[in-house]
């Protein structure tokens, strides 16, 4: 039986005093949840997660990584350093680092790896242009990102990942997929999976990410595939992000 996660991504957002406010928000609204629960911040307000969150049930998490393992590679920051600050989750593969950052499906099954060997869980995102589905290519262009990462982790490791499918087309613009579409393509995804390990492709959370709302939560939440969420916008209001998780 698979845990529902809701994972907050807080993208390029916050402070000190934002977040103090959003997270004590969160716990104090926080009722015996039955889903497992995330935040991933911003690099430098890891820590005040650690101090705000352990021993709580928020876990939280970072949204990139370096490839690397340690050493000269200036302004990068490795898993190693994000499990120092008691990160569970790290976001790989996100569609704004792939565009903006240029990161390639190899660049992010690698990051996937590295994350999996300092016992961080990925939440591996993939995820289809508008572009592409309107010249329907969403299946193949899922399927090749997802491949990439099968193709370098090995088949013990599906029990540590996450994954996130984030048509790029629904990321912020309050478009949403429908249950239905985003069902399609948790189901393909999971089919991919268990190429790999049918037992552990069963137990692999799929989350779905764009434009989740409380209002639109419940419905997306009740496909088979879908278990869970990854969150931007509405992660960053308390009240929001307790409705989603109410509706998990
Ligand atoms: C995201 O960036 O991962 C995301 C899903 O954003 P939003 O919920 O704002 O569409």
């Amino acid at each position: 039986m698979r845990r529902t996660l809701i994972a907050g991504n807080w993208k390029m957002n916050g402070s000190l005093a934002a977040n103090a406010a959003l997270l004590a928000g969160i716990q104090s609204g926080l009722d015996q949840p039955s889903c497992d629960i995330a935040v991933c911040a911003p690099a430098p307000y890891l820590a005040q997660c650690q101090a705000a969150l352990s021993g709580g049930l928020v876990a939280w998490g970072a949204q990139d990584l370096s490839v690397h393992e340690s050493g000269a590679y200036t302004g990068e920051i490795s898993a190693a350093m994000l499990r120092d600050v008691g990160c569970r989750y790290v976001i790989v593969g996100h569609s704004e680092r792939r565009a903006y950052h240029g990161e390639s499906n190899e660049l992010v099954a690698q990051k996937t790896l590295r994350a999996i060997k300092a016992g961080l869980t990925p939440i591996v995102c993939v995820g289809e242009t508008l572009a592409e589905r309107e010249s329907g290519q969403t299946g193949q262009v899922v399927g090749q990102q997802m491949d990439a990462v099968l193709a370098t982790i090995a088949a013990a490791d599906l029990s540590n990942i996450v994954v996130a499918y984030e048509p790029v087309w629904a990321i912020g613009t309050g478009k949403t997929a429908t249950p239905q579409m985003a069902q399609e393509v948790h189901s393909l995804l999971r089919k991919k999976l268990a190429e790999k390990d049918v037992a552990a492709a069963a137990n692999v959370q799929i989350l779905y990410g764009g434009s989740m709302k409380p209002d639109n939560a419940k419905e997306l939440l009740a496909m088979p595939d879908i278990d869970g969420g990854l969150i931007g916008g509405a992660a960053l209001k308390a009240t929001d992000f307790l409705a989603i998780i109410r509706a998990a």
